[in-house]
């Protein structure tokens, strides 16, 4: 963790922040108002277990409702507390606003370590603090709707939604206040691996674009890059599955809670994650095991992926980092003051409100999927694949007739036939926002001479897109 030389995290966000803002034409009156966290909601409810009443705390802040519904996460955490809520709230804001999904930001955690107790117990706490948050509205369908974080997944989310619905019972679009649900619960298909589908197509995105690669040194495409990761949790693992599997990167270290293993040739990572499953960390798996995990993040690589919490790069270890791309999957992994030192360095950082986006931009997709009560794709499959049908069969038909003898290869076939189901329609709709936000945070790194990294770019695009917002309100 970051030493006390340090602000903490929602002053590094608000330096970030106030670094974009100084290059903007804004009012000082609109730029305070988009920089403060509207309102922080602080519970503390009382849970009757192992045969005692537990008392617990938990937050949900709303950083700004200038679209509403709010949007972010539940994490559910011991190091959760106020002022981290209020940065991860004022992150979403910015976030949603670069990847254009029509939300304001908000955040909520719970101070609690998930390990410590069973799952009926985990299900009693969840539901009590959904219910003190729905009495409130601080989650609603129209107002404020949650989705999982570190600590939460969609067995929380079906419990929230649940507990909603039995609050709420004339509540037609219920499903939709809060997403991240399984898929019987309402859930969308590709919603659990988002984040780290995010990611890969984020990096997918910075290597199209060879001007880019250049300043951080790199060159090629990701095929064979070495690639070191911070935490296998939901976002690590899948964004290094699927850069390993697909992209054709080497992950050649993975750090978690226990410490970090360590292979040149390439960790697989399915296996790694049933080792972590099994022996709760990734001692004992094959490779080189370094105990001091953190001191991984130093070694060698081209791009380094944090996807585990915030502030593990900071002013004790910035000078050290090696890699040459570093892409924030997790949110707030590099402190303000490590980011002006990985800057002199030359490192690229593809920032955490653009890295991470793909959870919320499949939220989004569940959110509308939820309001329209059916599936992506149900009206259209058929009806595409039909009209393709009759493409390839008036090629056959036109080749027989004039005796050309074309084949059409059988896998195109297939593959030419087949209609958008959900989870196509998912991915293009993802891959479309990531890229299309990336495009717009370089070119106005390109574009400006007084904005050098990507960073800072995204904070000016999401912004003025926030200004624009608040102005046409009148404000
Ligand atoms: P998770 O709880 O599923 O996984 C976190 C992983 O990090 C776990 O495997 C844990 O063991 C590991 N870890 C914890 N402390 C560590 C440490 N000190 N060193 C190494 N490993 C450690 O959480 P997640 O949902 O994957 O979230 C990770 C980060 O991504 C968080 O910053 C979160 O805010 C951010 N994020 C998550 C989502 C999402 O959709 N889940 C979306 C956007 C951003």
């Amino acid at each position: 963790m970051s030493s006390t030389r340090e602000p903490s995290f929602r002053q590094s966000v608000d330096l970030m922040f106030n670094r974009a803002a100084k290059l903007m034409d804004m009012s000082p009156g609109l730029e305070e108002k988009i920089r403060v966290c509207n309102s922080t909601y602080t519970v503390r409810f009382g849970v009757r277990l192992r045969g005692q009443i537990k008392t617990f705390t938990g937050y949900r802040s709303v950083h700004s409702e200038h679209m509403e519904p709010v949007k972010g996460g539940i994490r559910f955490a011991m190091s959760v507390n106020q002022d981290e809520v209020e940065a991860l709230a004022a992150l979403m804001t910015y976030k949603c606003a670069l990847v254009e999904t029509p939300f304001g930001g908000s955040k909520g955690g719970l101070c609690i370590d998930p390990r410590e107790w069973e799952e009926h117990e985990l299900e009693l706490i969840t539901r009590r603090f959904a219910y003190e948050l729905i009495k409130r509205d601080l989650i609603n369908p129209a107002q404020n709707v949650p989705a999982p974080d570190m600590g939460t997944g969609e067995r929380e989310m079906a419990w929230i939604v649940d507990q909603y619905k039995r609050m709420n019972t004339t509540d037609i679009n219920g499903a939709a206040c809060v997403t991240g649900k399984p898929l019987n619960s309402g859930g969308i298909q590709g919603r659990v691996e988002a984040t780290g589908r995010g990611v890969q197509y984020a990096l997918e995105e910075f290597f199209r674009h060879p001007e880019d690669m250049a300043i951080a040194g790199l060159s090629g495409t990701l095929e064979g890059k070495r690639v070191i990761v911070q935490g296998l949790g939901n976002v690590g693992y899948h964004a290094a599955k699927f850069l390993s599997e697909e992209s054709g990167c080497k992950i050649i270290g993975v750090i978690e809670r226990d410490g970090a293993i360590m292979d040149d040739n390439g960790l697989n990572i399915e296996e790694l994650k049933a080792h972590v499953t099994a022996q709760n960390g990734v001692k004992g798996y094959r490779g080189r095991f370094v105990e001091n995990g953190a001191a991984v993040l130093e070694e060698d690589c081209d791009i380094l992926i944090p996807a585990a919490m915030e502030a593990v790069i900071n002013l004790d270890n910035a000078e050290r980092i090696k890699t040459k791309l570093l892409i924030e999957a997790a949110n707030g992994p590099v402190t303000a003051g490590a980011d002006d030192i990985l800057r002199d360095k030359g490192v690229v950082i593809i920032p955490d409100m653009y890295a991470n986006a793909g959870g919320v931009t499949v939220s989004y997709f569940e959110w509308v999927k939820n309001l329209s009560h059916i599936r992506f794709g149900r009206m259209q499959r058929r009806q595409e694949e039909s009209r393709h049908m009759l493409l390839v069969e008036e090629l056959e038909r036109l080749s027989a007739d004039r005796g050309l003898k074309w084949e059409i290869d059988p896998k195109f076939k297939t593959r030419y036939l087949k209609g958008a189901g959900e989870l196509e329609l998912v991915r293009s709709g993802l891959d479309d926002t990531m890229r299309a936000a990336y495009q717009a945070m370089r070119e106005v790194w390109h574009s400006r001479n007084d904005v050098t990294d990507l960073r800072t770019a995204a904070y000016l695009v999401s912004i003025g897109r926030v200004a624009a917002s608040y102005r046409s309100k009148g404000l």
